[in-house]
């Protein structure tokens, strides 16, 4: 048996784990919107002050022009601000007061030409924002440039986006941790649901099991009594199919425990041979022609019994849904790495809109027909489930009227 441990990491913890992403990426792709909303704001506020300084300073510098003809720096508290101008026609201040040139010359053409013009210049690490402004004066007209260095900004906005990236960080593994945590608070009640889930399906397998036992004990003192009595041993046949039942719908709800010992290996075709031979009398019996056909040998790693309970399931199936006259074939038979089985049969087949149900649970075709003939539903959704725990595949391929192939496809031992 597994332990509690080894159903936790298959069921819980790869659900903790999905909950816990999908809350992370929840949160990055807020925090990712948020962040990026919040640099372009501030990005855009910044570079409007830069811009309104730009032409504050400006304004002033025209406002000298046109009343005095001439510029006076140190009037105009310029700041970080660069002043230029220059007379339309003759050069007059290309040099600022340090003796350097900040002349945007294409700006400054652009202004004379336009009245004024706003840009960013110069490349990453100096980058100006420069405004030109064309003026007139008693000096004739001009172009007044202001420019002021754009790095300070770049500067504030770099920090920005690292603290954002730092932040968001952070925020996203605090978030997973949290995430992880109330992931494994809200998943607790669905394990102990689980939990008592798999209490009662132990204890109902037990308390079945205990009254067939004694059934078929009683039934088989009575046939070795009476050795005539053929009512005794149908109790006994109907108790092991009803045994056989109880078994594999017990292992489908433990799902998580039974799973097939895949070291050893098991030959399908010896298999398929020995369940083909117990069917012989039940189709005998109905009037059915059950043929066989396998490989010398075909290996597959698995568990015996539960790869035969799939073949009588479909077994079962075949000569269940079969009226007198039919035939029934059973193939099993190497296809490079896969061991296919197929059993095909002559029987009623089923309607196109049924196909993909019919591997549900208590899932049964034509009700009254089922009730008839005393079906639960059950078989497929076991043998499906049997096939998947040995990776392999179950299908169908059916025409109404005509009959059903099923195919179990297993992959072959290496
Ligand atoms: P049950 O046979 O107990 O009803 P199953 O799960 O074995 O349950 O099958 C589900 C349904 O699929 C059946 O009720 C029947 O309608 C259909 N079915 C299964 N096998 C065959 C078959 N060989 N031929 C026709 N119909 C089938």
């Amino acid at each position: 048996m597994h332990s509690a441990a080894g159903i936790e990491d298959r069921l819980f913890t790869p659900a903790r784990i999905r909950l816990t992403a999908w809350y992370v990426s929840v949160l990055a792709a807020v925090l990712i919107v948020l962040g990026t909303a919040l640099y372009l704001v501030v990005r855009n506020q910044l570079l409007n002050s830069v811009d309104n300084g730009v032409r504050l300073v400006a304004e002033r510098a025209s406002e000298q022009w046109t009343t005095s003809g001439s510029i006076n720096i140190s009037h105009l508290s310029t700041g970080p601000y660069t002043v230029n101008w220059l007379l339309i026609g003759g050069v007059i201040n290309p040099v600022d007061e340090n003796g350097k040139v900040h002349l945007d010359s294409a700006s400054m053409l652009a202004a004379a030409e336009n009245g004024s013009d706003l840009r960013t210049s110069g490349s990453n690490g100096d980058r100006q924002r420069v405004y030109s402004v064309r003026v007139n004066g008693p000096g004739g007209p001009a172009v007044i440039q202001v420019s002021r260095s754009l790095e300070p900004e770049h500067e504030a906005l770099s920090k920005l986006l690292v603290g954002l990236f730092v932040g968001g960080l952070l925020g996203l593994i605090g978030a997973a941790l949290g995430g992880w945590f109330l992931a494994g608070k809200s998943l607790r009640p669905v394990k102990v649901a689980f939990d008592r889930q798999h209490a009662f399906v132990a204890d109902a397998s037990h308390e079945l099991r205990t009254p067939l036992a004694v059934i078929r004990a009683n039934a088989e003192f009575i046939s070795t009594e009476q050795p005539e009595n053929a009512e005794a041993k149908e109790i006994m046949g109907e108790t092991d199919r009803l045994s056989g039942l109880v078994d594999a719908l017990l292992a489908v709800a433990r799902g998580d425990e039974a799973t097939p010992a895949l070291a050893l290996v098991v030959d399908v075709a010896e298999l398929t041979e020995g369940a083909v031979a117990s069917f012989q009398p039940l189709a005998a019996e109905k009037g059915l022609e059950l043929t066989v056909a396998t490989a010398e040998q075909l290996e597959v790693p698995g568990d015996a019994d539960q790869l035969r309970q799939v073949l009588v399931i479909l077994l079962d199936n075949a000569v269940r849904y079969s009226a007198e006259g039919g035939r029934i074939h059973v193939q099993a038979r190497a296809n490079g790495s896969t061991a296919l089985v197929t059993v095909h049969d002559t029987g009623i087949g089923i309607p196109a809109d049924q196909l993909e149900r019919i591997f549900e649970r208590f899932y049964r075709g034509d009700e009254a027909r089922n009730r008839q003939s005393g079906g639960a539903g059950l078989g497929l959704a076991i043998a499906q489930e049997l096939v998947n725990r040995h990776h392999g595949k179950l299908t169908v391929e059916s025409t109404e009227g005509a009959g059903s192939t099923f195919t179990v496809q297993l992959p072959r031992s290496t």
